[in-house]
């Protein structure tokens, strides 16, 4: 699995402070880094809810 971010992702970073693992805030570059492909079940469960959760749908996931 693979997660995209979207360029309107507005860097609340609710998928940071909820997802440590996969999501980290990159200040230099103003933008939201995936530190990881999800390669667990754990780890795809939270890129699902971290879309889930992105409160501007920012989040999109590939398989
Ligand atoms: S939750 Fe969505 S809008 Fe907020 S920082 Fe993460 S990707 Fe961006």
């Amino acid at each position: 699995m693979k997660i995209e971010i979207k360029d309107y992702c507005i860097r609340c970073g609710i998928c940071v402070g909820l997802y440590p693992e996969l999501f980290a805030h990159n200040f230099e570059e103003d933008c939201i880094d995936v530190l990881k492909d999800p390669d667990t079940d754990e780890l795809k469960q939270q890129a699902r809810d971290a879309a889930r959760d992105c409160a501007v749908t920012a989040i999109f996931l590939e398989k």
